[in-house]
C-alpha cells in the first residue's frame, strides 16, 4: 500500500483523483485550504480509514511521510484565479517549493498539475511540448500562466540539480462533475445556464477554439505518469485533441439539455487564447498508447446529470 498526497485534494480534479487512489488501494492524504474545493467533494471518502482530509493552505510547508504526491492545489478558473493574483502567485511557487522540498526529505516521487496556459495565445498549432508559448507577463492571467510556468522551472531545477523525481503534465480544458457551480469555466457556465434556460453568455464572436477532455481520461494519464520510470519527467500534454469553437459547445450543449436558451454576446476578456488543441504525439508514445476515450457529447451527459441534481438542491 503506497501513501500518496494530493494537493487541491478537495477540488474538482482533486477529489476524482482521491477517489481513483483509494479505489486502487492506498493510503491518500488529501490537503486542501477549500479556496474553490469544498468537502462535499470528497464526503464519500470521508470515514474510510485510509483517507484523510487535512486542511492546510501549501504555501505554508506541510509534512508527511509519503511516497507519492500529486501537486494539484492551485484555482484554476479565471474568475477564481485573478481574484486574488498575488495569492495565486504564491500558491503556484511557493506551493511548488513546499512541495518539492518534502518530496526531496523523504524521497517522493512528485507530479506537478501544470496546464496549456504556459503556451498562452498560442501561435503554433496544435501545441507540441517543444513550443515555448505566448505569454502575457503583466496580463490578468499572468499570474496564472506565470506562476505555473515558474512551478516547471522548479520542477525542472529540483529534479535536475537534487535529484527529485519530478514529472510534469500540462493539462488541457478539463471538464465533468464536481466543477464547482461558481466555477465561471465555459463548460460549467453553459450547462448551468441552459438548465435554468437563460442566456447562453458567449464571450467574443465565439470563434475561438478549446479542446475539451473528461476527467476520468485525465485521471489515466495522471496514474500512467507517476506509474513511469523515473527518467521520464515531461513536460508531457494530456488533452484531448478534438477541437470546438466555443459556439459548437453552446448548440451541443442547448440540445444535450432540450433548452430554450440563446446565445448572447459579452465582451472577451483580455488575453483570451484564440485557439487550443493539445499535440498528445508525446503522451501516446510514452503512456503506453494512453489517449483520450470519452467523447465530449458522451462525457457531457453525465456532467448535466450532475449539474440538474447540485441546481435542485
Ligand atoms: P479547482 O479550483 O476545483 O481545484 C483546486 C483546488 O486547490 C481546490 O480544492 C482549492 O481549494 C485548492 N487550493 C487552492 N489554493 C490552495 C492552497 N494555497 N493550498 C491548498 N489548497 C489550495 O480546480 P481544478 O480544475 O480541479 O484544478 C486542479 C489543478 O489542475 C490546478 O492546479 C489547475 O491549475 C490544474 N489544471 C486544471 C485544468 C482544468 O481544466 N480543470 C486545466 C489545466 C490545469
Ligand atoms: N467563455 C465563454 N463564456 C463563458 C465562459 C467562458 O464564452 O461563460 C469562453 C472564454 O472566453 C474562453 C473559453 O470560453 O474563450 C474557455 O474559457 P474557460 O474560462 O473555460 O477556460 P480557459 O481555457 O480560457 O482558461
Amino acid at each position: 500500500m503506497k501513501r500518496i498526497l494530493v494537493t487541491g485534494g478537495a477540488g474538482f480534479l482533486g477529489s476524482h483523483l482521491c477517489e481513483r487512489l483509494i479505489n486502487e488501494g492506498n493510503e491518500v492524504i488529501c490537503v486542501d485550504n477549500f479556496f474553490t474545493g469544498n468537502k462535499q467533494n470528497v464526503i464519500h471518502l470521508i470515514g474510510n480509514p485510509y483517507f484523510e482530509l487535512v486542511r492546510h493552505d501549501i504555501t505554508t510547508p506541510y509534512f508527511a511521510e509519503v511516497d507519492e504526491i500529486y501537486n494539484l492545489a492551485c484555482p484554476a478558473s479565471p474568475i477564481h484565479y485573478q481574484f486574488n493574483a498575488i495569492k495565486t502567485v504564491k500558491t503556484s511557487v511557493m506551493g511548488a517549493i513546499n512541495m518539492l522540498g518534502l518530496a526531496k526529505r523523504v524521497h517522493a516521487k512528485i507530479l506537478q498539475a501544470s496546464t496549456s496556459e504556459v503556451y498562452g495565445d498560442p501561435e503554433v498549432h496544435p501545441q507540441p511540448e517543444s513550443y515555448w508559448g505566448n505569454v502575457n507577463p503583466i496580463g490578468p492571467r499572468s499570474c496564472y500562466d506565470e506562476g505555473k510556468r515558474c512551478a516547471e522551472t522548479l520542477f525542472m531545477s529540483y529534479n535536475q540539480q537534487n535529484g527529485v523525481k519530478t514529472k510534469i503534465v500540462r493539462i488541457f480544458n478539463t471538464y465533468g462533475p464536481r466543477m464547482s457551480v461558481n466555477d465561471g469555466r465555459v463548460v460549467s457556465n453553459f450547462v448551468i445556464q441552459a438548465l435554468q434556460n437563460q442566456d447562453i453568455t458567449i464571450f467574443g464572436d465565439g470563434q475561438q477554439t478549446r479542446s475539451f477532455q473528461y476527467v476520468d481520461d485525465l485521471i489515466e494519464g495522471f496514474i500512467r505518469m507517476m506509474n513511469t520510470p523515473d527518467t521520464v519527467v515531461g513536460p508531457i500534454n494530456l488533452g484531448n485533441p478534438v477541437e470546438f469553437t466555443m459556439i459548437e459547445l453552446a448548440e451541443k450543449i442547448i440540445s444535450l439539455t432540450n433548452s430554450k436558451s440563446t446565445l448572447v454576446h459579452k465582451p472577451l476578456p483580455q488575453d483570451d487564447p484564440t485557439q487550443r488543441k493539445p499535440d498528445i504525439t508525446l503522451a501516446k508514445n510514452t503512456l503506453n498508447g494512453w489517449k483520450p476515450k470519452i467523447k465530449l457529447e458522451d462525457g457531457l451527459i453525465p456532467t448535466i446529470e450532475y449539474f440538474k441534481l447540485k441546481l435542485n438542491g
